[in-house]
């Protein structure tokens, strides 16, 4: 016998500064998507659909680099990956360290949980060429 029991889950759509509030109506029983309401353009039925089917993260963060201007890079992923893999991708990005020089755009990690995600380099980290003690600054034992 099917049921005619109906769940609505609410999602704020982050596709404009709108911030339209979404529901996804769906069947209680198979989970089945009955409508989807309160967007204001197809880009908000969209992401309700994805956001309720399978949602979705871009990840930024940050990986350790040798000798670099700065000890730390920052990188994000090419499109957003799978929430659920958000945290085990994080995860694999602590065990990274890099070697400067990179230049943005830079692959760090190809392929990501064969998704075909890349996590690329968001800026260029020049290496560094020593540093010069200034004078007056001198340490003296
Ligand atoms: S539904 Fe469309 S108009 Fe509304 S917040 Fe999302 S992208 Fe913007």
């Amino acid at each position: 016998m099917m049921s005619e029991e109906t769940q609505v889950t609410h999602y704020l759509c982050i596709g404009c500064p709108l911030g339209c509030r979404l529901e996804v109506e769906a069947e209680e029983d198979t989970g089945d998507i009955v409508e989807i309401r309160g967007f204001s353009c197809k880009r908000g039925e969209k992401y309700a659909m994805q956001e309720h089917t399978e949602p979705r993260r871009m990840v930024t963060t940050t990986v350790a680099i040798r000798n670099g201007i700065w000890g730390r890079l920052p990188v994000k992923t090419t499109e957003a990956i799978p929430k659920e893999k958000v945290m085990d991708l994080c995860h694999q990005l602590r065990q990274v360290t890099l070697e400067a020089p990179v230049e943005i755009g830079e692959v760090v990690l190809p392929n990501v949980f064969d998704t075909g995600i890349d996590v690329v380099a968001s800026r260029s980290m020049p290496q560094v060429s020593g540093f010069a003690i200034p004078k007056g600054n001198l340490i003296q034992n």
